[in-house]
């Protein structure tokens, strides 16, 4: 009810306390899935107009967040009741605090070498019992997707937070899903960089 098309990209105009329910809800089912998290904005919006692959998957995603104003603004317009802005940076927070509280192992993937792993000390350090499975940069020979991808899910990991950059992250992802059964995964642009800073 709460979704709407911008552009021929269903976008989910909905609260961020639904979207973590929701997610928490995939992460405890008895039989996960691969699950896909885009939080799409104006200029992720604009790419999928040329981009037939990118289009595709953000509207094949479980959730496809509204991470930019004027995203929420043109949600607004077509009436969707509860919308809010929910960029990638704050649904990744929200998601560590839970995965922390529920003993939920996170990867991290993306990034120049190092920045993941100084960006998963940061988020230990805010919640404290967060289990980190693993962390890799974002610089990988993609001939190795599937060994990276592979090495992911041998972790442990319930939930894999990429920073690959859009659409770049939400390709991969899409590429690996057969590799990332049972896993939440994210596409999270940039934000390693700000947690690492
Ligand atoms: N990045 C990466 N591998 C690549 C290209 C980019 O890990 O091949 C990382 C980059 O280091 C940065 C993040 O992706 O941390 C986001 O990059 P960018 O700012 O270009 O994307 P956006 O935030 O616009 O999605």
């Amino acid at each position: 009810a709460d979704d709407h098309s911008l552009w021929g990209v269903r976008i989910d105009g909905i609260s961020m306390n639904y979207a973590l329910s929701k997610s928490l809800a995939w992460l405890k089912s008895v039989e996960p899935r691969f699950r896909m998290v885009v939080t799409m904005n104006a200029l992720g919006l604009n790419e999928t107009r040329s981009d037939a692959e990118f289009r595709r998957i953000a509207n094949a995603a479980d959730l496809n967040l509204p991470d930019g104003a004027g995203l929420v603004w043109a949600l607004r317009k077509l009436k969707v009741p509860v919308v809010e802005r929910i960029a990638g940076i704050d649904y990744m927070d929200r998601l560590c605090r839970l995965a922390a509280s529920e003993s939920l192992p996170v990867y991290l993937l993306g990034g120049r070498p190092g920045i993941a792993r100084r960006a998963a000390e940061r988020l230990q350090k805010e919640y404290p019992g967060l289990v980190v499975s693993g962390c890799y940069d974002g610089y990988f020979d993609r001939a190795f997707s599937g060994e990276v991808a592979g090495n992911v899910r041998n972790s442990g990991a319930k939930i894999l937070f990429a920073a690959l950059g859009m659409p770049a992250q939400e390709k991969w992802l899409d590429s690996q899903r057969a590799n990332l059964d049972g896993i939440l995964c994210v596409g999270v642009g940039g934000s390693f960089d700000v947690y690492a800073g």
